[in-house]
């Protein structure tokens, strides 16, 4: 059966199909500075991202960890395929455009807008 797509949200919608926008990055020092954990957040949907980093090569070390926010994750539907998610994707876009509902959030559109204002 294929997942019901329609309970999430337009940013955790945007974030599976085109990638996090990851924004605020923190790194911090541990092991007598040998290793550097990175962590960031992403600005659309708020998922946390965390890797060990050697820091002397920048090689990361184990895998790389997210921490995803309520209701990101399908719980119980299995694995989406990414298809499923991208025609997901265009069918807000196309109601959006019919519409004329915003699928981006106003915050993340304010600076836009104010660029084309500033011309
Ligand atoms: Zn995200």
């Amino acid at each position: 059966m294929a997942a019901d797509l329609s309970v999430l949200k337009d940013q955790f919608l945007l974030c599976r199909d085109a990638m996090h926008a990851w924004g605020e990055t923190k790194y911090s020092f541990e092991e007598r500075n040998r290793v550097v954990l990175r962590v960031r957040r992403c600005g659309r949907c708020e998922a946390w991202q965390a890797v060990r980093i050697l820091r002397s090569s920048g090689e990361y070390l184990g895998r790389t960890t997210i921490q995803y926010p309520e209701g990101y994750r399908l719980v119980g539907q299995g694995r989406v395929p990414k298809p499923d998610i991208r025609a997901e994707a265009i069918r807000r876009v196309y109601v959006d455009m019919v519409k004329r509902r915003k699928l981006v959030p106003e915050e993340e559109e304010a600076p836009r807008r104010k660029a084309v204002l500033a011309r």
